[in-house]
């Protein structure tokens, strides 16, 4: 059996053929496969409020997170969530390793939860891939390969259409696919631009997104630390390592067997004896591999395990170090400042700003007047009526473009006179405050400057 799980045969690229890893952790990775494969194929389907649970449509600039939605004025919010996300993966690459990417990442979980199971199901497991592969093109290959590379279309336009419909929005997505081609040129071409890539991605390029191109995992060197827990090998325990011998008990030997599994399930194709790689994206299926050996020699498990470095080089147990603490402090800062603005945003978003070239009217000599454009932007799902009035009760309002209605995603533009009595004014610059009501209820506010003479100068 070889100890390595590469096409030796090929030339270029060594294309791996990964043993097909089972045990307690693979079966832990499957249910968390599961629940995440569900969310994401339904986030885009489901609604909340009549709106998609997540939508990511950078077109148009709206994006939709359980109910909540950001249009271009939310873009802080946004970023600060983006923020969040990334302090959050730092934080937890910091203290757990790359466990993202082998249970959750879903460049992982499409690879090793779906096409390379769909794979181990038509062509076999390692040996008999790489037997096909060697074979020459006879009935049994052809009907094999067609029927693999059928399946991995389908999953890859099934992928594609759902990746869409997070882009431009599940209904957008329905019409194209119902309604006839032409009326949908570049969306029906955006489908299958994204099915072949999808297609090839997984079919061909495979661990080379996590080994070469993605970058997360080139930020393993910076973002680990000693104490960072990772998929390890007890080299202490397991050195000097050979193949047991059923006479002549060598008690000097290690636990390592030498039998290679370890290597053969790598579906990154490492040597995980060889110390840590940037290519381990901690997927635990060597533990599987070697726990299995491990128990059928009578050692205790976990030969390869959940480790930190200093625990492999100087036996001292896990600690979150102090850079976990750091990036969890900055963490929970960022969250604080993030929810704040979540729950002070407003469902309308009102801007008012003075009318260019203008500075101020007399009316009469008792009253002054500004010229101001209000915009106002509906952040609800629903279509809305509203009043839009000075805050202060002495101030009046003139309108000369004049909106009661904000349509559904939609924004009004009103354009009017702020009228104050000379008696109220009291400085050149003052404040002039505006409110819009919604059923009885100030839904959002805004302000800005009034200009006039006052009445002692
Ligand atoms: S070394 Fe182990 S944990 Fe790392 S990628 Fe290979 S099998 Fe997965
Ligand atoms: S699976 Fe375990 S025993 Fe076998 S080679 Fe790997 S580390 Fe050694």
């Amino acid at each position: 059996m070889p100890q390595n799980n590469k096409n030796k045969e090929s030339k270029g690229r060594d294309f791996l053929y990964p043993k097909k890893p089972s045990g307690r952790l693979y079966t832990y990775r499957k249910w968390v496969s599961y629940v995440l494969l569900l969310l994401l194929f339904s986030c885009p389907f489901l609604k909340l409020n009549g709106e998609q649970w997540v939508l990511l449509n950078f077109i148009e600039r709206k994006f939709v997170f359980f109910g909540l939605i950001f249009t271009p004025q939310d873009f802080y919010l946004f970023a600060l969530a983006m923020l969040i996300f990334i302090i959050f993966i730092v934080c937890f690459t910091v203290v757990l390793g790359r466990l993202w990417c082998g249970w959750a990442c879903p460049q992982t979980i499409f690879m090793e939860m779906v096409f390379r199971r769909i794979e181990f199901w038509i062509e076999g497991d390692n040996q008999k891939q790489r037997k096909l592969n060697a074979q020459p093109w006879n009935r049994e290959k052809i009907f094999k390969k067609s029927a693999k590379h059928f399946i991995f279309l389908v999953i890859s336009f099934a992928i594609a259409n759902t990746f869409l419909a997070y882009l431009i929005g599940s209904e957008k997505l329905f019409s194209i696919i119902t309604e006839p081609v032409r009326q949908h040129v570049s969306g029906f071409i955006s489908i299958w631009i994204f099915t072949i890539l999808f297609y090839v991605v997984f079919a061909y390029v495979r661990e080379v997104v996590c080994t070469v191109i993605c970058p997360y995992g080139r930020l393993q060197g910076v973002l680990l630390d000693n104490q960072s827990l990772i998929v390890a090998y007890d080299v202490n325990r397991g050195e000097p390592r050979g193949k047991i011998q059923k006479q002549n008990v060598d008690e000097t030997k290690g636990d390592c067997v030498d039998c290679g599994l370890c290597v053969q399930v790598c579906p990154t194709g490492i040597d995980i004896r060889k110390g840590t790689q940037l290519e381990c994206v901690n997927c635990t299926a060597c533990i599987d591999a070697c726990d299995e050996v491990m128990l059928k020699i009578n050692k205790p498990e976990r030969l390869i395990g959940f480790y930190n470095q200093d625990y492999i080089s100087q036996q001292k147990p896990f600690k979150i170090g102090a850079k976990a603490y750091g990036y969890a402090a900055v963490l929970l800062v960022v969250l604080m400042v993030f929810s704040s603005l979540i729950y002070k945003r407003s469902s309308i978003e009102t801007t008012v700003l003075r009318a260019s070239g203008t500075l101020y009217q007399n009316r009469g000599t008792n009253q002054t007047s500004n010229l101001y454009n209000a915009e106002l932007i509906n952040k609800t799902n629903k279509t809305v009526k509203f009043e839009f009035r000075a805050k202060d009760q002495h101030d009046k309002i003139e309108f000369i473009q004049a909106a009661n209605v904000l349509p559904k995603d939609g924004s009004a533009q009103i354009t009017f006179f702020l009228i104050r009595n000379n008696n109220q004014i009291k400085e050149y610059k003052s404040d002039a405050e505006f409110e819009v009501v919604v059923d009885g209820k100030v839904l959002s506010q805004a302000s800005t400057s009034f200009f006039a003479q006052p009445d002692n100068q």
